[in-house]
C-alpha cells in the first residue's frame, strides 16, 4: 500500500490547479487536455463507486457477449450470412471463443488490466473476421457491435486503447461501406449513410463517455488529495484505511492509527512568514511519506496536524511508531522542528477488528487523545496506547 492514489501534487501548481478553469477553449484543446490526463486503472478499480459493482458490471458484459453470440448464430442460418464450409466453420469457432468469453464474464475473477485489453482485442479482431465473411450490408449492420468494445475501453482502458479501437473500427466500417457499395443489392446512398450512421454511433458514444469518465475520475482524484503536500486529505485516508484494514487483518497484522502535530506552529508562521510555515508543512509531509511508504498511507488531517494508517507485525509497529518523532526533527533543518505524536495500536487477534471501519474512527479518537497528552506534556514525545 502506498500513500499516492495519483501523481504527487507540486504544491503551487496543486494550488493554481484548484482555481484555474480548464483552457477548453476549443475543442482541440479540450481533446488535448483528455489525451493527456493519467489513466488509472487501479484507481477505478479500488474506487468506493464502483468496488461494490464488480459483479454487475461483469454481468453487463458477459450478457453483451451472449449478444455477439446470439447475432452469430443468427446469422448462421441468414441468406446475408457466412456462405461455404470454411466461413461457416470460422465463424463456428469465433462463436465457441464467446461463449468462453461469456463464461469468464459470468463466473470469473474480476478482470486485471491485462484481461480487459484481451477481450477488447478479441472482441474487435474476432468481430472484424467474422463481419467480412457476411454479405456486405449485413456486415454493415454488423458492425454496429463494435459499440460494445468501444464500451468496454471507455470504462476501463485508457485514451489510447480507445484511439487504437476507434481507428480500427473506422478500417472496418470504411472497408464494410466499399464492399456493400460494389456488390451489395441496396443502392450506394443506402450504404454510404448505413456506414456513416454506424460509424458516428461506434465513436461519439465511447468518446464522449470516455470524456466524461476521465474528468469525473480526475475530479475525484483531486477531491481526495490535499493540494499543499499531494498527500490524501481525511476523505481520502478514510478510503485508503478500510482497504489497509482488510488487508491487515487477513496477514494478522495490527493496526496503527498515529497522530502528528506540530508543536507550537503558529510561532513558526509569525516569525518567518506564512510561506516559510509551508515549507515545513511540505517537508514534514516529505519525511513522512518516505518514512511509511511501504507500510501505509499517510494524510494531512488539518493546518499542521497529520494522520498515519498502518499495519504490521506488532514489534515493528512501535519502532514505527518512535520513529516518526526521530525523522522529523533535524537540528540542521534551517527551521527545525518538533512534533507530538499520539498512537493507537489494536493488536491482531482482537476482537475489535470485527467492529469493522467504526473501529478506524475510535482508534482515531484514542491516538488524538494520546497526541493531547504529548503535547500537554510539554511536546516534543509520543504516547502510545493499545486498544
Ligand atoms: P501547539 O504546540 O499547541 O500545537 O501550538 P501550535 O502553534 O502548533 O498550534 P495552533 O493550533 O495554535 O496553531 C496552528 C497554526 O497553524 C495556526 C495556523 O495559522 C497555522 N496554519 C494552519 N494551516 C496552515 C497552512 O496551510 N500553512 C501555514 N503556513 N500555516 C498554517
Ligand atoms: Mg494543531
Ligand atoms: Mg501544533
Amino acid at each position: 500500500m502506498t500513500n499516492d492514489i495519483g501523481p504527487p501534487v507540486d504544491r503551487r501548481q496543486g494550488q493554481g490547479a484548484s482555481h484555474r478553469r480548464p483552457s477548453t477553449d476549443t475543442v482541440w484543446t479540450a481533446l488535448q487536455e483528455w489525451y493527456q490526463q493519467p489513466f488509472d486503472y487501479e484507481w477505478i478499480i479500488t474506487h468506493r463507486s464502483t468496488r461494490g459493482l464488480h459483479r454487475s458490471i461483469q454481468n453487463v458484459f458477459g450478457a453483451a457477449t451472449l449478444l455477439f453470440a446470439a447475432a452469430s448464430i443468427l446469422m448462421l442460418f441468414s441468406s446475408r450470412g457466412p456462405q461455404g464450409m470454411l466461413a461457416q466453420a470460422w465463424v463456428g469457432l469465433v462463436l465457441m471463443l464467446q461463449l468462453a468469453v461469456a463464461l469468464r464474464w459470468f463466473f470469473g475473477p474480476l478482470p486485471t488490466r491485462r484481461d480487459f485489453i484481451g477481450f477488447a482485442i478479441f472482441g474487435d479482431v474476432g468481430l472484424a473476421s467474422v463481419l467480412v465473411l457476411y454479405e456486405p450490408f449485413g456486415g454493415l449492420i454488423g458492425s454496429g457491435l463494435f459499440v460494445v468494445t468501444g464500451a468496454l475501453c471507455t470504462y476501463f482502458l485508457s485514451q489510447r486503447w480507445l484511439l487504437a479501437h476507434l481507428a480500427w473500427c473506422a478500417v472496418i466500417v470504411s472497408i464494410t461501406t466499399v464492399r456493400a457499395c460494389l456488390w451489395s443489392v441496396e443502392d450506394n446512398p443506402t450504404a454510404i449513410a448505413g456506414g456513416l450512421v454506424v460509424f458516428a454511433i461506434n465513436s461519439a458514444i465511447p468518446l464522449l463517455a470516455h470524456i466524461a469518465w476521465t474528468a469525473i475520475g480526475r475530479d475525484a482524484r483531486r477531491s481526495l488529495l490535499d493540494p499543499l503536500t499531494g498527500l490524501l486529505n481525511r476523505r481520502g485516508v478514510e478510503d485508503a484505511a478500510s482497504v489497509l484494514m482488510s488487508s491487515g487483518h487477513a496477514l494478522g497484522h495490527s493496526l496503527v492509527i498515529v497522530v502528528v502535530d506540530i508543536d507550537r506552529f503558529k510561532a513558526v508562521n509569525d516569525y518567518f512568514g506564512h510561506d516559510a510555515g509551508d515549507d515545513v508543512i511540505v517537508t514534514v509531509s516529505h519525511r513522512l511519506r518516505e518514512l511509511f511508504q511501504r507500510d501505509g498511507v499517510v494524510a494531512r488531517t488539518g493546518g499542521e496536524e497529520f494522520l498515519i494508517v498502518f499495519s504490521g507485525p506488532i514489534e515493528h509497529a512501535h519502532d514505527l511508531i518512535y520513529a516518526v518523532g526521530r525523522s522529523l526533527y533535524r537540528p540542521s533543518d534551517p527551521i527545525p522542528i518538533t512534533v507530538s505524536v499520539g498512537a493507537a495500536i489494536v493488536s491482531n487477534p482482537s476482537d475489535r477488528w470485527s467492529g469493522g471501519p467504526s473501529i478506524i474512527t475510535k482508534a482515531t479518537r484514542a491516538a488524538d487523545s494520546m497526541m493531547y497528552r504529548a503535547k500537554y506534556d510539554g511536546g516534543n514525545r509520543t504516547a502510545t496506547t493499545q486498544l
